[in-house]
């Protein structure tokens, strides 16, 4: 069997919505990227290792300063630009993932084939399928000379396109245990990127999830540029390393910033040196600065709410991510 990219192990073949907006031969859109003389839609996807490093911070001071930007937060799992953008919902989808059996007792002659050929134990011997343990296989449903089982997809969560003061946004909200983020990453981005492309905007933000998992490559696959929010602590650096062995394996160097730095100049300095070593663009150092909480509990980016050391930082760092990007 051929090795396939691991972006095409979560296409959704089932799906009506495109998961790959850009198939050119048939694009008649006249702000397409082929028809704008070649001016690519750029894509910069913000992660960090673990959560609480204050990505979604720097991503909404990246928001109030981008321009003619789409916004897609692919931090499924706990989205949260949406509590600091307010924005308003234009169109709600559906996300479908999965599937799980359905038992129809009404044509069951309880012959038991589908108990014993479950490899999950997700059928009682009473013929009830738990469907938190069944694993959507589809083997129950397959053998039951009665045609009694039914694969049923599963209602995942829901997408979002919504307006906000900053432009348009792509959000999604996972539904509690529900599994596939990564499909779902892969959904908010492509759509973050249709409308880009539609609408002729120059730049696709994304908020990427947290850690180096299946959402974070899906978030990452094809970006132009990644960055990477760290903080100065082993676990920081230790999780720089990670995101940068993964974006290496994309072929592509990181950019970094090291939030919060003056909490441990030595464990900043000791992240310098691995950026140094390892092909890490370091480009800019935030203050720890109580504002940037107070400007959260006020919804708004730390750029429009304060002047102050912290906010100038995140200006020269976003400047400088503007000029690596253009
Ligand atoms: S295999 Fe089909 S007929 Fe047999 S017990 Fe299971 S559901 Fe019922
Ligand atoms: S679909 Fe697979 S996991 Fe689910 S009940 Fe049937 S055999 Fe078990």
């Amino acid at each position: 069997m051929p090795v396939l990219p691991t972006i095409l192990l979560i296409i959704d073949t089932t799906s009506s919505i495109p998961l790959f907006p850009f198939e050119h031969k048939f694009c008649h859109n006249e702000n397409c990227c082929n028809l704008r003389g070649g001016t690519k839609l750029k894509e910069l996807v913000v992660i960090s290792g673990k959560g609480g490093t204050g990505k979604t911070v720097i991503t909404a001071s990246f928001a109030a300063l981008a321009k003619n930007k789409v916004m897609a937060d692919c931090d499924v799992d706990a989205a949260d630009l949406h509590l600091l953008f307010q924005p308003e919902v234009k169109e709600t989808h559906q996300f479908r993932s999965g599937k799980t059996a359905k038992l129809d007792m009404r044509v069951c002659n309880k012959c038991g084939k589908c108990v014993v050929a479950c490899r999950f134990e997700a059928i009682s011997p009473g013929f009830r399928i738990d469907p938190i343990s069944c694993e959507g296989c589809g083997v129950c449903s397959h053998i039951c000379p009665q045609k009694a089982i039914k694969m049923e997809e599963n209602l995942s969560g829901d997408w979002f396109i919504s307006n906000t003061k900053y432009g348009p946004m792509v959000h999604a909200k996972l539904g509690i245990a529900s599994e596939n983020s990564g499909k779902l990453v892969t959904l908010v981005k492509n759509q973050a990127k249709l409308i880009a492309e539609e609408g002729g905007y120059d730049l696709v933000l994304i908020d990427g999830p947290p850690g180096i998992g299946c959402p974070v490559i899906a978030s990452i696959a094809g970006a132009s540029v990644v960055f990477v929010v760290t903080e100065p602590t082993m676990s920081g650096l230790h999780d720089l390393e990670r995101v940068a062995k993964l974006t290496s394996h994309f072929g592509i160097s990181p950019l970094v910033c090291i939030n919060k730095y003056d909490l441990n100049t030595r464990m900043a300095e000791t992240i310098t040196q691995y950026c140094r070593q390892n092909g890490c663009n370091l480009i800019g150092k935030i203050r720890f600065d109580p504002i940037v909480v107070e400007s959260l509990v006020n919804k708004k980016p730390v750029v429009e709410y304060s002047n102050n050391e912290v906010a100038v930082a995140i200006k020269k760092i976003w400047e400088e991510c503007l000029r690596i990007i253009t």
